[in-house]
């Protein structure tokens, strides 16, 4: 007994000596499931800037961009990665969609990771290619209810957030036959096919889309929230519940997680500098600048962030399995 806790005290010890050099000379690696230059990446650069700062300017950041089977691999990734606050997951909704679509994930999206918690939220945009025959939401939707088979939707693999709001989205309008799904690395790429005029449409975050509406590159649509945007640019794109689709609502999250195991105090130094960095009025700009939503402390809890996720988990297991042929 005695032996045991003199191995606790050392433990602890040891802990806190991590803790007070954490993050030491080590860069901090942002683990990205997704492509470069796509909208997770985007809140993770912007997220490692501001976190830079708010950890006194002494800690380097990396991004690391993991992509593949829609964030699953990037995900295993951290969940097996040493637990030691160096390597944490900058995710999204796939953390909550990805149970209900893969028969064997690799890694458990609760019980694997200490949730540092969450860090915005995002709308989603319907878009097409420019020479998209449908210029309308209307003429969208009648082409889909008549030639669904002959048209494709890009998204960034199965359970991504692309890949939710598309098959959500033929589901609520209840086209007889799926489109043909096309899977990307991450709505960057899938977001060149579409300019390019290689795949028909897509569904994404605002984060990577309204520049592109902006430009004139893709067609726009619709928006997936409850409630239309408020910016200047995508106020007047109507929501697919003013266009008849009842209760539909779809907004992205994302959130930081460490792999299980990571010690408290330096859990709790990550979590201090993340409510630091959301704060910051240079990021809360450029996430506004691009529709999203940058969360207050409440939802950056790690204790309430990981109730969310669970919540979201059983929510969406329905919503999945109704879409059942969709789902591809
Ligand atoms: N927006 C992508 C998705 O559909 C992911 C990404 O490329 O960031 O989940």
């Amino acid at each position: 007994m005695k032996r045991l806790l003199v191995l606790a005290a050392a433990a602890a010890a040891l802990f806190s000596a991590q803790a007070q050099t954490f993050p030491g000379s080590k860069p901090i690696t942002f683990v990205v499931p997704f492509a470069a230059g796509g909208p997770t990446d985007r809140v993770a650069r912007d997220l490692a800037e501001a976190m830079r700062k708010s950890m006194g300017g002494g800690a380097n950041f990396v991004v690391e961009n993991v992509n593949g089977a829609g964030g699953t691999i990037g995900a295993n990734k951290v969940a097996k990665a040493t637990p030691d606050g160096h390597t944490l997951l900058l995710h999204h909704i796939g953390m909550a969609s990805a149970p209900s679509l893969y028969r064997k994930l690799q890694y458990k999206p609760v019980e694997d990771f200490e949730y540092l918690g969450m860090i915005n939220e995002v709308p989603m945009t319907l878009i097409g290619k420019p020479q998209f025959v449908a210029n309308t939401y209307r003429d969208l939707e009648n082409t889909i209810r008549t030639d669904a088979a002959k048209l494709n939707i890009a998204h960034a693999g199965l359970g991504s957030a692309s890949h939710l709001c598309g098959l959500m989205w033929q589901a609520a309008v209840n086209a007889k036959e799926p489109m043909t799904t096309i899977p990307f690395g991450g709505t960057a790429p899938a977001m060149n096919a579409l300019v390019g005029g290689q795949v028909d449409m897509m569904c994404d975050q605002t984060t990577n889309t309204t520049g592109q509406i902006e430009a004139g590159r893709v067609k726009a649509y619709a928006v997936t929230t409850a409630k239309p945007l408020t910016s200047a640019l995508l106020k007047d794109l109507p929501t697919l519940q003013q266009m008849g689709l009842k209760n539909f609502n779809l907004t992205i999250w994302h959130g930081l997680y460490a792999p299980k195991g990571t010690p408290p105090a330096v859990l709790a130094q990550l979590n201090t500098a993340l409510k630091l960095a959301l704060k910051d009025p240079d990021f809360i700009k450029k996430q506004e600048g691009l529709g999203a939503v940058v969360v207050n402390d409440k939802r950056v809890d790690p204790a309430a962030h990981k109730a969310f996720v669970v919540a979201e988990i059983s929510k969406l297991k329905p919503v999945i399995e109704a879409a059942g042929k969709f789902a591809d």
